[in-house]
């Protein structure tokens, strides 16, 4: 299949409405990442989602609404509080999980009973969801296990011939994929994003739950899978200790293999004479930066030296991700 790359504008939107009320697969840009979209009502055109991403059938979708009013049209007993998040915090780069309509299929959800609903910022997801006219169901548009895509060239990277448009709008501002909240019980982060835990208490005046590793598996099934891992091998240490992380250079480049240290700015002053690639001055920097410094790095390096130890809670958000790109390797 020719995989068509094109500028967001009105004659695009229509191209992908056309795929979209046909039962095609169309990546799109969010703020937080690149989504695979097809119509949330569609199962046979969500079956392709997984099938071109080699996706885990087990592994549920976000649904994607440009406006509150489509919310309930999919979500069911949706609580007080629920409408606090929703009428603060949406939209933006927060997901929530409310219990499900018998309308949403369950391919979307993975068998669950619950369904994930996100309201992007993005000016361009959010005309590519209103042309289309209907909630979109969406995962990051990257091959499974791969770095999530934050430009349309990473899309076309991993999804070249396999769907047939990818609307090219702006890379990604955020650059982590949204906050996953579940609203279905005492609301507790599934996901860490840069939607922190301090703002969502500050909506509705009580702690929230972050997620145990114990209970994740069953809550929110995407989260046992490998994640983000470059073609590379890859390391990770969370305490910004720099003789440690030279060390592990220097063992590496007598071996004969190219390495490179993916670490803040301010950092880079410690590794004088060695391969570094910044992830910019501050922790949100970071997030944005991650995922295409991954691919960017996969591609001239054998070897990734991750070293980031975050003191905000963003910067534990893109922490959460680097732990997963390195497969838990930590040094
Ligand atoms: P992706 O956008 O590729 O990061 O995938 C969406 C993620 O949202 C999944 O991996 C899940 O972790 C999460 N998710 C989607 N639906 C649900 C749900 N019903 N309950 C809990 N988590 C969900
Ligand atoms: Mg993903």
């Amino acid at each position: 299949m020719e995989t068509k790359i094109e500028k967001i504008n009105a004659e695009s939107l229509n191209l992908a409405k056309k795929l979209i009320l046909e039962g095609e697969i169309v990546a799109f840009p969010t703020e937080t990442v690149y989504g695979l979209g097809a119509n949330v009502f569609d199962e046979k055109a969500v079956k392709k989602i997984f099938e071109a991403k080699g996706r885990p059938s087990d592994n549920p979708l976000i649904a994607h609404v440009a406006d509150a009013k489509t919310i309930e049209l999919l979500a069911c007993e949706i609580s007080k509080k629920a409408k606090k998040i929703i009428n603060k915090l949406m939209p933006g780069s927060l997901t929530i999980v409310l219990k499900k309509k018998t309308s949403v299929p369950d391919i979307v959800t993975a068998n669950l009973d619950t369904v994930a609903i996100r309201m992007p910022l993005s000016t361009e997801a959010r005309a590519f969801i209103s042309a289309c006219g209907v909630p979109i169901a969406a995962p990051s548009a990257n091959l499974s296990s791969r770095p999530s895509p934050t430009t349309y060239q990473a899309v076309f990277e991993d999804l070249n011939g396999k769907i047939p448009l990818i609307l090219a709008g702006h890379d990604c501002e955020v650059g982590i994929e949204s906050t996953v909240l579940d609203m279905t019980a005492e609301p507790t982060i599934l996901r860490p994003g840069i939607v922190t835990a301090e703002q969502i208490e500050k909506v509705l005046g009580e702690k929230v739950l972050t997620f145990s590793d114990k209970n994740r598996k069953v809550n929110s099934p995407g989260m046992r899978y490998r994640h983000y891992a470059p073609s590379i091998p890859a390391a990770l240490d969370t305490t910004c200790d720099v003789k440690k992380v030279s060390e592990l250079y220097d063992k590496l480049m007598s071996n004969g293999q190219k390495a490179v240290i993916l670490c803040l700015e301010q950092y880079s002053k410690f590794f004088e004479n060695k391969e570094v690639y910044s992830l910019g001055k501050t922790e949100k920097e970071a997030a944005n930066k991650l995922f295409s410094a991954l691919r960017e790095c996969e591609k001239k390096y054998d070897y990734i030296i991750e070293m980031f130890c975050p003191k905000t809670e963003e910067g534990f958000s893109v922490l959460n991700r680097m732990i997963k790109s390195v497969g838990e390797n930590f040094i």
